[in-house]
């Protein structure tokens, strides 16, 4: 881990053009374009590196499942031409050192300040600034407030009764530490089965003595296929890099990926199997294209996670494992997971998978996991249990706007932000990829890029238009809101519990939070605001 305090090199100011929360991908781009401007800019991160996400989930197998050459920044074209991925999709620590390098790269450092949480961005309506309050009790000011906490930051913790009271270690997969930890001949239990879980179950297979998997619900999972990144792809990739960016932004999910126009219904059981074959070979979410119509209509959906369970039975030797590993709900409603090997790591005889069901998880013991009266007996819990996603880590923040309103009430009924990028009653904050943004049903980092591009542009129109604050306009604001929830109604979206509908927070109002519409219908959008003179906003001028 490339660990750099930078705190001694910024003390003492107090006062600050921009305010950024956040040193991920989001962040250290939005401080990278807003010191462009000219602007003075103070960085915060709770963390004790940059990376966010990829600074906090250094589990086992941590990787990301977007293509290393496209889940990168664009905005530098040396930047991408110098950087060596070596992998199809890159780990953990080889993210985290990317973002390290783009920190020191583009000298980002001077700016930010690690170990430094936020607690607190109040605005002030006489001064019209931000206060804001961090964890070592420094307060500063600002004049715009730039949220880049992430979508999956705030980490879940499933309330299960018991559950301090085991004895030994626990680890959760969103807040693992940066040691190594040895599972060598312990009997480990994981508790859930989605993304995070499946990657990490497959590495703790190789060292646990036992291992236990908890599963609740199963999740739909296609082979990633990694491997080393062949010379002379890169090569031929980077020749055309602008281009290849160029077309993956006019692709609903912001990547490379052929996507299928044809229906699933169109064609016949053996076109339909040859595809899926295709890209079940091929790896990678884009699975979900094979053919137009996977999202929207249940019948064709059928026919894809058909597929998927023809594959868990073929590689799951037990029939009943197989069987428990099968979802039996729509493909891609949930968010589809990548693997690297875990369906065959059930046929291990040193790996248990447990029904947690049929019969939900009772108690945790000092010993262990009771379910229906059974312990299951381990010595270490890793807690594989997911994200208070896109409203979480703004919720953990004690945000007040005019009035002293908390976003978190304004929120309650469900998150509200025109375009995802700003919410009424919270002048000149922006936040990136907020809910009502295509962030994570989207290659992240063209979408965050897209996303720091509008808010800067905005905030240097509002300098060279001698504007003093800018704040959505309600009427704009439920109109986008209700607009994208329509087009989620539309989809396939509504018909599972999951987190993008924030089904998995206790109390959490189902609301289907990213938007669906896709990366160019969003682009198109924005730039049709920003033509009709940043349409939806309301500009207070400098008096
Ligand atoms: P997740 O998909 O929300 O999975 C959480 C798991 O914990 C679920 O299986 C859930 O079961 C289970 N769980 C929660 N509380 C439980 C309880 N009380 N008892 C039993 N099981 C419980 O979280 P995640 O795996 O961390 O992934 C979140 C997202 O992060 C992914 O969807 C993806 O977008 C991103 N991610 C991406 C990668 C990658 O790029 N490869 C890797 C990791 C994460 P239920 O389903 O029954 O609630």
């Amino acid at each position: 881990m490339t660990k750099k305090k930078t705190r001694s090199a910024v003390a003492g100011a107090t006062q600050f053009d921009v305010v950024v929360v956040g040193a991920g991908f989001a962040g250290l781009y939005a401080l990278y374009r807003l010191r462009q401007l000219g602007l003075s800019v103070r960085l915060f991160e709770e963390g004790g590196g940059v990376g966010g996400t990829w600074y906090w989930n250094r589990y086992p197998g941590a990787r990301c499942d977007t293509e290393s050459l496209q889940y990168s920044y664009q905005f530098s074209e040396e930047l991408q031409q110098e950087w060596d991925w070596s992998e199809r999709y890159a780990t953990q620590p080889e993210i985290e050192r990317y973002l390290s390098h783009v920190a020191d790269r583009f000298g980002l450092r001077s700016d930010i300040e690690l170990d430094a949480r936020v607690e607190r961005v109040h605005y002030d309506e006489v001064t019209e600034r931000w206060g804001v309050a961090i964890s070592d009790g420094t307060e500063i000011d600002a004049r715009f407030c730039v949220m880049a906490t992430g979508c999956l930051s705030s980490p879940m913790t499933p309330k299960i009764d018991g559950l301090d009271s085991f004895t030994g270690p626990k680890y959760h997969t969103a807040r693992w530490p940066d040691t190594t930890v040895d599972f060598a001949g312990l009997d480990v239990g994981v508790l859930g089965t989605g993304s995070s879980a499946m990657q990490v179950v497959t590495i703790l297979a190789e060292e646990a003595k036992h291992l236990y998997v908890f599963q609740r619900t199963p999740n739909y999972a296609v082979p990633a296929w990694n491997g080393p990144l062949d010379p002379d792809y890169v090569r031929q990739f980077k020749a055309h890099y602008a281009e290849n960016r160029r077309k993956a932004k006019q692709l609903v999910s912001g990547f490379l990926c052929y996507y299928n126009p044809k229906s699933a219904l169109d064609v016949s059981q053996e076109e339909r199997d040859r595809e899926y074959e295709d890209r079940w070979r091929q790896g990678g979410i884009g699975y979900l294209g094979a053919f137009a119509d996977i999202t929207t209509n249940e019948t064709a959906n059928r026919t894809a996670a058909d597929y998927v369970h023809r594959k868990i039975r073929s590689i799951v030797e037990d029939p009943e494992v197989a069987e428990l590993l099968i979802p039996n709900s729509v493909i891609g409603c949930k968010r589809l997971c990548c693997h690297a090997g875990y369906y065959a790591t059930f046929n291990g005889d040193h790996v248990t998978l447990v029904d947690a069901k049929t019969n939900p998880i009772e108690r945790v013991v000092p010993e262990g996991v009771v379910i229906a009266g059974q312990t299951f007996r381990i010595d270490a819990l890793v807690l594989a249990t997911g994200f208070d996603a896109m409203t979480g880590a703004l919720d953990k923040i004690d945000i007040r706007g005019k009035a002293g309103t908390r976003l978190k009430d304004k929120w309650a009924n469900g998150p509200r932000a025109y375009l995802g990028v700003a919410s009424a009653g919270f002048p000149n904050f922006f936040i990136v990829t907020g809910p009502g943004s295509p962030s994570v049903l989207t290659n992240m980092v063209p979408t965050i890029e897209q996303h720091v591009d509008f808010i800067a542009d905005c905030i240097a129109h509002m300098r060279a238009s001698n504007i003093r604050s800018v704040d959505p306009d309600v009427a704009a604001e439920n109109a986008w809101v209700a607009y994208n929830d329509e087009v989620a109604h539309g989809t396939l979206r509504y018909d599972c519990a999951s987190w993008y509908l924030g089904s998995n927070v206790p109390g959490k109002k189902p609301i289907f939070m990213p938007f669906v519409g896709g990366l160019p219908a969003y682009i198109r959008k924005c730039d049709e605001v920003v033509a009709a003179g940043y349409e939806g906003f309301n500009f207070t001028p400098a008096s």
